[in-house]
């Protein structure tokens, strides 16, 4: 490897690379090849202490500056973001193997936007005062929560750590991040950014580890908040344990989501949204729409043309830039999702595109697409998080929504049609935290993005996401003598 994949040091604590070795080792898989990039410790119990305390001991000086200067900061750090944009794609598609034609404009960018959106508001976010009788007031404070604890999935390690990170910092709250094991890397140069860009020391903070690290930081006395991205498994555990603590949470887990074509669609734009739905970052996305409900009228021309774009798909060197289809994650993610192949077919849908591994060292799967899906398939109720779509056969309105609900998950959903009243009737019917109308998957910084029912607890991005990293005291002022009853 001639690019610098080893990171100076497992963890980043009080603005410095911190290593301990007595952490259990996490080898780092370029996923491309199999080969090992990296080499980093779990955290040990001292780590972990060592981040609280940094954490705590900068929390206050950082709520005192002005949030103007906080704001500053973080913009400072967007801007150095962008002008590396290059490297860090580079490190993001080693930590992931997710295509270069994609991490260059995903991932560092999408981190980058949400601190300079969060920088923006931090000099705006204000209490509010209230007038009552007799010249009486009331006034609220938006204070910071404290010390909050960011948990990352593997599939967006940049992105993750930025969405926590921006926001809980605008607010000023101190925090400690833990990537997900898979991809530990990219975190780490958040960190390193945000103290090159004047963040105090202690301010943001990476320690590394598996779930035993996470477990350990949530049920710490000396954390506020716990903002997850992970599996509903985690979530549940998590939030369980964070409400022990009576601790705030964000849960941002994984989903089902459904997306309706009805058959008025676009047939070209509705295959756009199910590949971007289905096979963008090789399909390792929480919001993806798996379950591709199609009219029975428009069926046969949305698999055929399904299948004829998919040809278009270039499958090989992440670092190519022409290369638009990336392998998985890890051989372990490659063999769930090679699982849930073997079962569809066993269940008895139609394999009607790609479905096999492609021989080499890499984790590289075909993109592939069941039709002839039934609800109560496997592959059409368990969360898969890999390239693979179902195609399920509709009839009427208000059948296929019933279905599209029938799920524990809430995490999005999407609707393709050109009759604008019944795009709205649809999307209001949808039991769903994010939804899309003739698009898929766009996730601008501006916008709330999260889950409902299992799929998730609060929202991240835009200024919803204050409400999860502030708190508010009210602050009652008598103006008139005060009267007791005795
Ligand atoms: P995961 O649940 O296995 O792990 C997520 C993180 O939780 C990891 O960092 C892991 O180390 C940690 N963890 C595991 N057990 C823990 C415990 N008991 N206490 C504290 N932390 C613990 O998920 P994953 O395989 O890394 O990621 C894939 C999942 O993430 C999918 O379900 C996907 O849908 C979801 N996801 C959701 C979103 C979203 O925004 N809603 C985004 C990306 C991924």
């Amino acid at each position: 490897m001639t690019y610098e994949t080893q990171p100076k040091a497992s963890h980043f604590i009080g603005g410095e690379y911190v290593e301990d070795t007595n952490g259990a080792p996490i080898d780092v898989i370029y996923p491309a090849t199999g080969e090992v990039v990296a080499r980093v410790h779990s955290a040990t119990p001292a780590i972990i202490e060592r981040a609280v305390k940094a954490a705590r001991g900068a929390q206050a000086e950082w709520e005192a500056m002005s949030g103007t200067e906080r704001g500053r900061i973080l913009r400072r750090a967007s801007d150095i973001i962008r002008e590396r944009n290059h490297e860090l794609s580079v490190l993001e598609t080693y930590d992931t193997g997710k295509p270069y034609q994609e991490t260059s404009v995903a991932d560092a960018t999408s981190g980058a936007d949400a601190l300079e959106y969060f920088g923006g508001l931090a000099g705006a976010l204000t209490g509010e005062h209230i007038q009552l009788p007799g010249g009486d007031f009331v006034y609220t404070r938006r204070e910071a929560l404290g010390v909050c604890v960011g948990i990352g999935a593997w599939n967006y390690p940049t992105q993750i750590a930025c969405w926590k990170g921006a926001p809980a910092m605008a607010c000023g709250n101190t925090m400690i991040f833990k990537p997900s094991e898979t991809t530990p890397l990219c975190a780490l140069k958040v960190a390193e950014i945000l103290v090159e860009a004047g963040a105090p020391a202690g301010v943001y903070n990476v320690v590394q580890g598996y779930g035993d690290v996470g477990a350990a930081l949530v049920t710490h006395d000396d954390v506020d908040k716990v903002s997850l991205t992970g599996s509903v498994p985690t979530g549940r555990k998590v939030y369980a344990a964070a409400a022990e603590g009576m601790k705030h949470v964000t849960m941002e887990l994984g989903g089902k989501s459904p997306m309706i074509v009805f058959d008025d669609a676009d047939v070209d734009a509705a295959v756009s949204g199910a590949i971007l739905g289905n096979f963008y970052s090789t399909g390792q996305v929480c919001s993806n729409g798996t379950r591709v409900f199609v009219q029975k009228g428009i069926k046969e021309a949305f698999l055929a043309r399904l299948s004829e774009r998919l040809e278009n798909a270039v499958i090989g060197d992440p670092m190519d830039p022409e290369t638009s289809f990336g392998p998985m994650v890890s051989e372990n993610q490659l063999n769930i999702v090679m699982g849930y192949i073997a079962k569809g077919q066993e269940e008895g849908a139609t394999l009607s595109y790609g479905g096999a591994r492609i021989e080499g060292d890499g984790y590289y799967l075909q993109p592939t697409v069941f039709s002839d899906v039934t609800d109560d398939m496997t592959i059409a109720r368990e969360e898969i998080f890999g390239p693979v779509m179902a195609v399920l056969d509709f009839e009427g309105e208000a059948e296929v929504l019933a279905r599209a609900n029938d799920t524990e998950f809430g995490l999005a959903a999407g609707v393709f049609t050109q009759d604008i009243t019944r795009a709205h009737r649809v999307v209001a019917g949808f039991e769903a935290g994010t939804c899309f109308i003739n698009s898929y998957n766009d996730a601008p910084v501006e916008a709330p993005f999260g889950g409902s029912k299992a799929s998730g607890v609060g929202r991240e991005n835009s200024k919803a996401a204050i409400e999860h990293y502030s708190e508010l005291k009210t602050v009652y002022v008598r103006m008139s003598p005060i009267e007791a009853p005795f």
